[in-house]
C-alpha cells in the first residue's frame, strides 16, 4: 500500500498525524508529508482512517 497527501488540498489540521503518526507527519509549512513508503501493513488500518477522516480529502491511497 502507498499513501499519497495532495499538498495543495490538504489544510494542515493534523487530523492524519495524529491518527497515524507512523505514516504521516507535518513538515515545516504545516503540511502533511507521507513517511511510510510503502505502508507497513501494521499501519494500513489507521493510514485508511486518516484518508476517511481528511476533511478535505487530500489523502490517497493505492494498494
Ligand atoms: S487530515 Fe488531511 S487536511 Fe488534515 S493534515 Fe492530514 S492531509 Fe492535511
Amino acid at each position: 500500500m502507498k499513501a499519497f497527501v495532495d499538498r495543495g488540498a490538504c489544510i494542515g489540521c493534523q487530523l492524519c498525524a495524529t491518527i497515524c503518526p507512523n505514516v504521516f507527519e507535518m513538515d515545516g509549512e504545516q503540511i502533511s508529508v507521507v513517511i511510510a513508503d510503502p505502508v507497513p501493513s501494521d499501519f494500513e488500518e489507521c493510514a485508511e482512517e486518516s484518508r476517511d477522516s481528511c476533511p478535505t480529502e487530500a489523502i490517497s491511497i493505492k494498494e
